[in-house]
């Protein structure tokens, strides 16, 4: 089946059937850009106080949290401060409200715990271009596998990519990244790649001055929280084009802006 790149009207549809208010207490709660989530993708048992509770995670980012831990590694090899592996761990854990709320997929073809993360994928093959060295990748695999032994599991998600376009989505509203479309030929199933850059920033900013407080990052004197908020903020649009350009070099990418009501204004970038 041709991938059907989307215009702007097929992405207003989409975003006006598949829309929905992020819930306050789910809000840091994490999913990958990737689009074959289900409106139901079952987060298995590691949502440990959602169990049963079947809801698609608003926040979406590179490699949901496994991205977000790549990410601050590749801040300090990039930027040039020091940090402590395992306290950058914990005080992430802190942020997510548990270690049964860390968030990363697979999918049912490449199997493993991470390997149908496209992003987790780029990431093992090119790791220098995402600014990590190898010891920060086996550093990566090996709290993959402390995950599993705890019982805290990937999402497994289903079927190929579709994805016709990029979201880059603000405001207190999220998307279901997966449609049926109309058209000529029957209803077609389309995806979108979706990153909700408002909740990912507000997480930024409580996770860069947890990083301080806990000591997991040693930054140069006279560098606060606002450097560091800042300097992950860069290093995320490093990793999300690197990405993008990667497995979404020919997608438009559209911005999505909510109002509190759920109204949206979408701009071809
Ligand atoms: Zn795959
Ligand atoms: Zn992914």
């Amino acid at each position: 089946m041709a991938k059907i790149i989307l215009n702007k009207a097929q992405v207003s549809q989409l975003v006006w059937d598949n829309r929905y208010p992020v819930k306050e207490e789910e809000k840091f709660i994490s999913r990958c850009i990737d689009g074959r989530y289900e409106k139901n993708s079952k987060l298995k048992s590691q949502m440990s106080k959602l169990e049963n509770n079947y809801f698609l995670p608003a926040l979406a980012i590179p490699g949901a949290d496994l991205g977000e831990l790549a990410l601050i590694l590749a801040c300090a090899n990039n930027f040039g401060f020091e940090i402590d592996h395992e306290k950058v761990f914990q005080s992430l854990i802190k942020v997510i409200g548990g270690l049964k709320n860390f968030s990363y997929h697979t999918d049912s073809h490449h199997g493993g715990l991470a390997l149908g993360c496209g992003h987790f994928g780029q990431i093992l093959k090119d790791f220098i271009a995402y600014n990590l060295q190898k010891k920060d990748v086996n550093f990566l695999e090996k709290k993959l596998k402390f995950l599993e032994k705890q019982g805290v599991l990937p999402v497994v998600l289903q079927g190929e990519h579709n994805e016709g376009a990029v979201l880059l989505i603000k405001g207190n509203w999220a998307v279901y990244p997966r449609y049926y479309l109309a058209t000529d030929e029957g209803k077609k199933l389309i995806e979108v790649f979706v990153y909700h850059q408002s909740l990912a920033d507000e997480r930024r900013k409580i996770l860069s001055k947890r990083l301080i407080d806990d000591g997991a990052v040693i930054l140069y004197p006279g560098c606060e929280v606002d450097y560091l908020y800042q300097v992950m903020s860069n290093e995320a649009e490093n990793h999300f084009f690197e990405t993008l350009n990667r497995l979404a070099k020919d997608l438009p990418i559209y911005s999505v802006v909510f109002d509190d009501e759920g109204r949206f204004d979408i701009k071809k970038r």
